[in-house]
């Protein structure tokens, strides 16, 4: 298809390039999809996508992602996630994260209670800044073929049974499909006829850059006070929790420098000075989850889906999981060869996962809120945070380390992301996924296994010997890198074709 004409129709419109809808459309353009992508803003560069409020943390299901399509390496500003800010006082213990501010340390984490985690050989967390994520992958989309359309908003679509007419303005486009990556204030979700429920805010959240004429009367580090919660992760930047029920942001009032310093003295109970404010924005725990993440032609993913408080950092995770398992279905389904059923899928298998991030969010309000009961229960879980059980817990949580998919498969491997195997020649499994293909593994070599295998399209046969097999014979692991099937010893034919058509393909028998 021509995608410089005006009148092409494409297979999916994705409304907003924000990491969410540029890791989707990397992963359509991959499976040979054409995809044009409408963004509001004309430049990608804000201050708040930069070091220190871009930096975002990364959990192990992105950094899997990101491996296992080969950009990983292409992150230069990734490391082991750490910041001296928060380690004052702790000797050199490392920081890992923190539970409603109450941090955690690498050194206490006991990884050997992750058994699923195999020989994965990808960090579990590391840091990456907004913007840094952003032009890498608009750089991997453009290579793809993708359309960018910068400076152009949707501002409402329409929708039939064959396709989307998407209105930005005066200018129209047409899509088979239209993905919603447009962020919090979703217009997609808002004009698509998506409901949104959930929790109201408990705080307004304050991310400011400011010059401080006195810097020495703030702590430095997370500090949770009695009325709330201030940070000043390097001098003159600050995030702050004002317990105000989201009544400022709310409100829409003008961020004044007046303003910051009055709720930075009331929370730090200090007169602190705020002498000039450079860039500020608000947000809130409004904790909020599309009821479906479908409408006929039109998809939801990323904050356009679920929004909650970035405590613990987990809303890029959770949309970069998203469209690691949105890409290859869509893309199966516009090519014509998607199982049935296997769209819905996507609504099946991400919305517990979005679901359970609310719940983790409001978790950490609850005890982070400035009133005696929430104090009570923050002692509790400090207490228990701080016992390795506790940590290995907590650390499990925030790097999604359980995410794990009902399959409805009942080997223990089954849902889980693969371990990342290695072969005597020094390949990986996850390398081998960079095509965004489905494989069938097979460590034994199986002759009858590769003449099954080869009887499908769209599925890789890997025969190797490999380092370490832990116990597997063969695996069946689909595109977005998690095991569909898989089996110990000799292996059943007829269960692993039935997993094969689950997966793979879209009528009875092979193709
Ligand atoms: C202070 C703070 C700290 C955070 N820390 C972390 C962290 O450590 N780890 C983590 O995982 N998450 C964190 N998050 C959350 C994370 O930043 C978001 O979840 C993530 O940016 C969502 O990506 P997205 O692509 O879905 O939406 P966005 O990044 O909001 O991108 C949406 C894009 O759509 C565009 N757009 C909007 N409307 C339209 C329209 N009508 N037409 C076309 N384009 C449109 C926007 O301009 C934007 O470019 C944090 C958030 C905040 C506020």
């Amino acid at each position: 298809m021509n995608q410089n004409n005006r009148k092409s129709v494409y297979d999916v419109i994705v409304s907003g390039a924000g990491p969410v809808g540029l890791f989707l459309s990397c992963e359509l353009a991959l499976s040979k999809c054409s995809v044009l992508i409408l963004e509001k803003t004309k430049s990608p560069h804000s201050p708040l996508k930069q070091i220190p409020f871009g930096i975002r943390g990364l959990s192990t299901p992105s950094i899997e992602a990101l491996y296992r399509r080969g950009l990983l390496e292409e992150l230069e500003v990734h490391k082991r996630l750490k910041n001296p800010h928060q380690n004052s006082g702790q000797g050199s213990r490392r920081q890992a994260g923190h539970f409603a501010g109450i941090p955690f340390y690498e050194e206490d984490i006991d990884t050997s209670q992750w058994t699923h985690r195999l020989l994965s050989s990808t960090e579990t967390s590391l840091i990456s800044e907004m913007e840094e994520l952003e032009t890498l992958l608009t750089r991997r989309a453009q290579f793809l073929g993708v359309r960018i359309e910068r400076g152009l908003a949707l501002t409402s679509f329409d929708q039939t049974e064959e396709g989307v007419t998407v209105h930005s303005d005066d200018r129209t486009f047409q899509g088979k499909w239209l993905v919603g990556c447009d962020g919090s204030r979703s217009l997609v979700r808002k004009c698509g006829g998506f409901e949104f429920v959930g929790t109201e805010p408990e705080f307004t959240g304050y991310s400011a850059q400011v010059e401080i004429a006195d810097p020495e009367k703030l702590r430095p580090g997370r500090n949770v006070t009695p009325t709330g919660m201030y940070l000043q992760s390097q001098p003159g930047y600050l995030v702050i929790q004002d317990f105000d029920g989201g009544e400022f942001h709310n409100s829409k009032r003008r961020i004044t420098r007046e303003h910051i310093q009055k709720v930075l003295r009331r929370i730090s109970n200090t007169d602190v000075t705020v002498a000039a404010l450079h860039t500020a924005t608000t947000w809130t725990d409004r904790a909020r989850q599309a009821t479906a993440y479908r409408n006929g032609r039109v998809l939801l993913a990323g904050d356009a889906a679920h929004i909650h408080s970035p405590l613990g950092g987990q809303g890029l995770n959770l949309g970069l999981g998203d469209v690691m398992n949105l890409g290859w279905k869509l893309a199966a389904t516009l090519q014509d060869r998607a199982p049935e059923g296997l769209l819905d899928s996507y609504q099946k298998e991400r919305h517990p996962i979005g679901a359970q991030v609310l719940d983790w969010s409001r978790a950490q309000v609850a005890i982070m809120k400035p009133a005696p009961y929430a104090r009570a229960l923050n002692a509790i879980f400090r207490d228990l945070i701080n016992t390795r059980d506790g940590t290995t817990y907590i650390a499990g949580r925030v790097w999604g380390i359980f995410t794990r998919y009902d399959l409805g498969n009942a080997h223990r491997f089954a849902g889980h992301s693969v371990p990342n195997f290695e072969f005597e020649d020094g390949t990986k499994i996850g390398e081998l996924l960079n095509d965004g293909q489905g494989m069938l593994v097979d460590f034994n070599g199986d002759p009858s296994l590769e003449t099954l295998a080869r009887g499908y399209k769209n599925l890789n046969y890997i025969s190797r010997k490999v380092k370490d097999r832990s116990g597997f014979s063969a695996l069946l692991i689909r595109p977005d890198g998690i095991v569909a099937w898989a089996s110990d010893d000799q292996p059943d034919h007829k269960e692993l074709q039935t997993a094969i058509h689950l997966w793979f393909v879209r009528n009875e028998g092979t193709e």
